[in-house]
C-alpha cells in the first residue's frame, strides 16, 4: 500500500477510535482525524493520476514546468506542500473525477464550529459528522479508488462508520417526523422541508418542540446538535434560498430575477418566492401578484407594488413632480 493510502487508513481508524472515547475532548480529534483521512483518500486518487516521474505532480500545491532532455515541456510537483481541500476540488473537477462534496463540506463546517465556538461537543454532533463522513468515504473508496471499504479500513472501523450513518439517518427521520404536521404558508416551503438547516451549526437535525403543533406561526424549532432554538422566521428564508439555489445561481450569473423577494409587510428579507406565480410571503402570507406599471408597463418589484400601487419608481417620481 502506498504511504498516502496507508496514512489515510490510519487517520480514519484513529478518528473512529477517538469517537468511541467517553472523553468529550476527543470529539474534535475524531472529526479532525476522519476529515484528514478523507483528504488523504482524495490525494491518493491524485497520486494515481499523476504521471510517473512527475514527483506526484497532482498532489503538490505548486506545479513547475520543466524541459526534458528531448526538449519537451513537462510538469512536475515542487515544494513541500500538498494540495488543500479547495485545490483538491478544483483538480477533481478539471480531471473529470465526480464526487458529491456535500458531506465533506458539512464535516468541515462541524470542525470549524467546534474549533471556534467549542459548543457541546456532544454525541449527537459526532454521530451526524461521522454519518456524513461514512457517505463520502464510501464514494471515494468504492467509486473513485475502486477498492472495498471493509477490506481497506478493516471491518470494525467500516462497521462503526456505517453505524454512525444509520444512527444519523434515524435521528434525521425522527426530526423530520416532528415537523411533518406543520401546514406551511407557502407551497414552496412545503417543498423545501428537506432543506431545513440550523443557521448556527449547519446541522439538518432540526426538530419541532411540540410534535402536535400544525401552525407554522406558533412553531418552535430546536437544533439537536447545538441546541439553538428558533422560529419559522429564521428557518424559512434559509430553507427557501437553499431550495431555490439553482435559480438564485442563474440569477447571479445570467442576470435573471433573484428568486426571493423581501417582504414589505412583515419586513423579513428573502421571504417571498417569486417564481411560478406564487409570490406569497412564506411568513406572513401576504400576496404580491405580478403587476406592471400603468404608464410604461414594466414589471413592478414587490416593493413598488406595496409602496406605489401601480406605478414603477420612475413614473411615481414623475407623477409626484407634476403635482
Ligand atoms: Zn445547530
Ligand atoms: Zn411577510
Ligand atoms: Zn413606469
Amino acid at each position: 500500500m502506498d504511504t498516502i493510502l496507508s496514512n489515510a487508513v490510519q487517520s480514519i481508524q484513529i478518528g473512529m477510535e477517538d469517537s468511541k472515547s467517553p472523553d468529550p475532548r476527543r470529539v474534535l480529534s475524531a472529526i479532525r482525524n476522519v476529515q484528514a483521512g478523507i483528504l488523504l483518500l482524495c490525494k491518493e486518487k491524485l497520486r494515481l493520476l499523476s504521471p510517473l516521474g512527475s514527483d506526484e505532480v497532482l498532489v503538490r500545491e505548486r506545479i513547475a514546468p520543466h524541459l526534458n532532455a528531448a526538449g519537451e515541456l513537462t510538469f512536475r510537483g515542487t515544494g513541500p506542500k500538498t494540495v488543500d481541500q479547495h485545490q483538491i476540488k478544483e483538480r477533481f473537477k478539471t480531471l473529470g473525477v465526480k464526487v458529491n462534496w456535500g458531506p465533506l463540506d458539512k464535516l468541515t463546517g462541524y470542525r470549524n464550529n467546534l474549533e471556534h465556538y467549542a459548543f457541546s461537543g456532544a454525541r449527537s454532533e459526532l454521530t451526524e459528522a461521522l454519518g456524513q463522513a461514512a457517505v463520502i468515504i464510501q464514494e471515494l473508496v468504492e467509486d473513485v479508488l475502486a477498492l472495498d471499504p471493509a477490506s481497506l479500513l478493516g471491518a470494525d472501523c467500516w462497521e462503526a462508520l456505517l453505524e454512525s450513518e444509520a444512527l444519523y439517518e434515524l435521528a434525521l427521520t425522527k426530526c423530520r417526523y416532528t415537523i411533518a404536521a406543520i401546514r406551511w404558508i407557502s407551497p414552496a416551503m412545503g417543498q423545501a422541508v428537506e432543506d431545513i438547516e440550523c443557521s448556527v451549526c449547519g446541522s439538518q437535525l432540526i426538530e419541532q418542540a411540540d410534535v402536535t403543533n400544525t401552525d407554522q406561526r406558533r412553531a418552535t424549532f430546536r437544533c439537536i446538535v447545538c441546541h439553538m432554538e428558533c422560529s419559522a422566521e429564521e428557518i424559512v428564508p434559509f430553507a427557501l434560498s437553499k431550495h431555490l439555489f439553482a435559480d438564485a445561481y442563474l440569477a447571479m450569473t445570467d442576470g435573471g430575477e433573484w428568486p426571493l423577494g423581501d417582504c414589505p409587510s412583515c419586513g423579513v428579507a428573502g421571504a417571498i418566492p417569486l417564481g411560478e406565480g406564487e409570490r406569497i410571503c412564506a411568513l406572513c402570507g401576504d400576496g404580491f401578484p405580478e403587476a406592471s406599471c400603468a404608464v410604461c408597463h414594466a414589471a413592478l418589484s414587490v416593493d413598488e407594488i406595496s409602496e406605489n400601487g401601480s406605478l414603477c419608481a420612475y413614473h411615481l417620481h414623475q407623477a409626484l413632480k407634476d403635482d
